[in-house]
């Protein structure tokens, strides 16, 4: 994968280079395709798999232009987080185009209920762009964790390092789904209930569950395709409510 610079007005952009040419899809929600465990786009005959670590770096790092090279269908999971991504786009630096940001000033609050997962996102408007995370999976390892996101907090340093996680209880099942084949320790905080984190690993922050879901938020709405100004509250998120909110939203209020 290589992700290059792209003029303003571009968004981000995927080419499958394996495809051929004109392989192009943006990164939109109208081309969410799967969204268990991970958030995959598909459209024009084009396919690219688990985007959403990636797209987090690039929506956390305020990079709204970028066309991402790729030669296969998966980006690749690296340790779990985004901090290689991060690490990467800092150690080129990043250009400030002239032209103004496009953005997406939220005007009115907008709620989204989702039973099934009991979640709840909401977008309200707000002077500077905020995300806000809650999880409670009942779990005593856990417990209840949350995890803010604001204009000017350093993504690179506070988001980017979060790994994904699991429960061991439910590896088996991922696996017999065909699931998390590239799954190991060195890539997942796994949660052993009640004792703790398989293998003895420590959470890098002592909210480390919840920020990861946050880097994964923010990567769910990088498919906005512009920059949300507005405050983002979640509740349980996860890929499919996240998609569908942000679905929704835009149905509702993106004008453009
Ligand atoms: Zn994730």
């Amino acid at each position: 994968m290589q992700v290059l610079p792209a003029p303003a007005g571009t968004g981000i952009l995927f080419h499958r280079t394996d495809l051929g040419p004109d392989a192009l899809l943006p990164a939109r929600v109208a081309y969410v395709s799967q969204t268990r465990r991970s958030t995959s786009l598909a459209g024009k005959g084009v396919k690219v798999v688990t985007a959403e670590h990636l797209l987090s770096a690039l929506y956390g790092m305020g990079v709204d232009n970028a066309r991402v090279e790729l030669d296969a269908p998966e980006l690749p999971i690296l340790d779990g987080s985004a901090k290689p991504y991060a690490e990467a786009f800092l150690s080129v630096g990043l250009l400030e185009q002239e032209v103004p940001r496009d953005v997406l000033v939220v005007k009115e609050p907008f709620v989204y209920e989702d039973t099934r997962s009991d979640s709840c996102i909401t977008i309200e408007p707000a002077a500077a762009p905020s995300f806000e995370v809650t999880i409670d999976y009942r779990s005593e390892v856990v417990g209840i964790q949350q995890a803010g996101f604001t204009a000017g907090d350093n993504y690179a340093r506070e988001i980017a390092p979060c790994r994904t996680f699991c429960f061991f209880q439910e590896v088996e099942f991922l696996l017999k789904l065909g699931l998390i084949k590239g799954g190991t320790l060195d890539n997942a905080l796994v949660v052993d209930e009640p004792k703790g984190y398989l293998g003895g690993k420590k959470p890098y922050f002592e909210n480390e569950l919840a920020r990861h879901k946050l880097l994964d938020l923010l990567g769910d709405f990088c498919l906005a395709g512009r920059p949300i100004q507005g405050k983002v509250t979640a509740y349980k998120p996860g890929h499919r409510v996240n998609t569908q909110a942000l679905k929704r939203f835009l149905d509702l209020y993106d004008e453009r």
